[in-house]
């Protein structure tokens, strides 16, 4: 500390009198407004996000014992149908924590079992992936890979994945370590077949060298914030090896490719094989080199070695939809009503006509949310200042008769 008669000067960082607008003078010293909130900065970083890691890590602790049918039951309370893909989920998590919970000495390493969906939209991907981790109760990130662009370009960085699962779980990085990443419209990325060389492939082929480390397990510094526009930001490292990662997508188009192979396999072979495949649902054959042809890497293919499908959704697994799992659309409805003190009803030919009309629109299991809305909203508009009514069934004329007042339907027509 320098101090001149008259001229005092901020201990910490020199500057005197005239330049600080407050110097607090302590027994030996004196600190400028400048400091203080930078100290002030320092403490609230050092103590207080060591705080709240410390409160969170409790928060997320994997069951230890649970075998996959006791998986697969619970995932079934939630979403309806597509077994196979369960199966194949539940087996997959079942061995990534199996996992998590080996010996460094063993020799034999279990390596890591990303997932990929395959299935067009609405029919349950991210249902099933955001299922699972709630009942593992481990933090869970859903990214869109159409965000994601090689570095250097407009977009955002693959590190960027793991920035959403640090903020899911309040920058716990313990607990992001061990955390599940879906990673939706990973087809988005396939290479651009007919991408002249001139034009680098910048959010293809890029970003899928760029997600290749991620996947298989690496140190990955990840900018808290997410995106490129923090440049400033400390970056934290996070271990990728524990955080399981489920890729899904529509693959618009594949049966195309799966078709092909299937029709040259079998020449070749008995003729009795063709008669076997049914070249309705095609999606079931699907393997590893159909991807490829599809325009995903080798490289990217071979770190998701859990492949599988769902299947589109007819009309009897949407009125399943409607009506089974726990907190299934018409059950949040009938709730609602219920607060209100009236008891909800629907006829079966209403659920009918509700399945039909999302299986017309061909938005999967999307379409349901937007026809209920249209059907309901009237009812929900007038019932609550009728005190009188406690019972009110929506019948298939009723939500016939609403929905073709709506503007969905109108569009529709159009
Ligand atoms: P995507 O396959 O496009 O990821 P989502 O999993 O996001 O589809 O499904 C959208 C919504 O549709 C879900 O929130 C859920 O309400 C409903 N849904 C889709 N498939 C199913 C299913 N198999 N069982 C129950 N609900 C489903």
């Amino acid at each position: 500390m320098r101090r001149s008669k008259n001229n005092y000067r901020c201990s910490f960082c020199g500057r005197d009198k005239a330049e600080a607008l407050i110097l607090i003078a302590g027994i030996d010293g004196h600190i400028c407004e400048v400091c203080v909130e930078q100290a002030d900065e320092i403490i609230q970083e050092e103590l207080y996000s060591g705080k709240k890691e410390e409160q969170s890590k409790t928060d997320f602790t994997i069951p230890d014992t649970i075998t996959p049918m006791e998986l697969k039951g619970h995932l079934d309370e939630y979403v309806i149908g597509q077994d196979e893909a369960k199966k194949y989920l539940c087996v997959a998590v079942y061995n990534h924590y199996k996992r998590l919970r080996q010996t460094r000495t063993d020799d034999v390493e279990i390596e890591k079992s990303n997932i990929l969906f395959v299935g067009r939209t609405g029919t349950g991907k991210t249902l099933l992936a955001k299922t699972v981790a709630r009942f593992l109760n481990v933090p869970f990130a859903v990214v869109d890979a159409t965000v994601f662009t090689e570095a250097g370009y407009v977009g955002e960085d693959v590190e960027s994945i793991l920035s959403r699962l640090l903020q899911v779980c309040d920058y716990n990085v313990e607990a992001a370590q061990k955390g599940i990443v879906y990673i939706d419209e990973i087809d988005k990325i396939a290479r651009k077949m007919d991408n002249p060389s001139i034009t680098r492939d910048v959010s293809g082929e890029g970003v899928q060298q760029a997600m290749l480390k991620m996947l298989e397990g690496t140190e990955v510094n990840v900018p808290p914030q997410g995106g490129r526009k923090h440049p400033e930001q400390k970056m934290v490292k996070i271990n990728t090896e524990n955080i399981l990662f489920i890729c899904g997508g529509a693959f618009d188009g594949i049966e195309k490719n799966i078709a092909k192979r299937v029709n040259t396999q079998v020449i070749g072979f008995n003729n009795s094989t063709e008669e076997e495949i049914d070249r309705e649902h095609l999606l079931q054959y699907i393997s590893h080199q159909d991807l490829k042809a599809y325009g995903l890497i080798p490289e990217l293919i071979g770190r998701l070695p859990v492949l599988t499908y769902l299947e589109p959704l007819d009309k009897a697994a949407l009125s399943r939809i409607l009506t089974e799992p726990k907190n299934s659309l018409l059950r949040q409805y009938q709730k609602l009503f219920e607060l209100e003190g009236i008891k909800l009803t629907f006829s079966k030919s209403a659920i009918d006509y509700v399945a039909g009309k999302a299986l017309e629109y061909k938005l999967g299991a999307r379409g349901l949310r937007s026809i209920c809305e249209a059907i309901m909203t009237d009812a929900m508009f007038e019932l609550p200042s009728q005190s009188e009514l406690k019972t009110f069934e929506v019948t298939g004329s009723y939500a016939e008769e609403k929905l073709s007042k709506s503007k969905l339907n109108k569009l529709r027509a159009a």
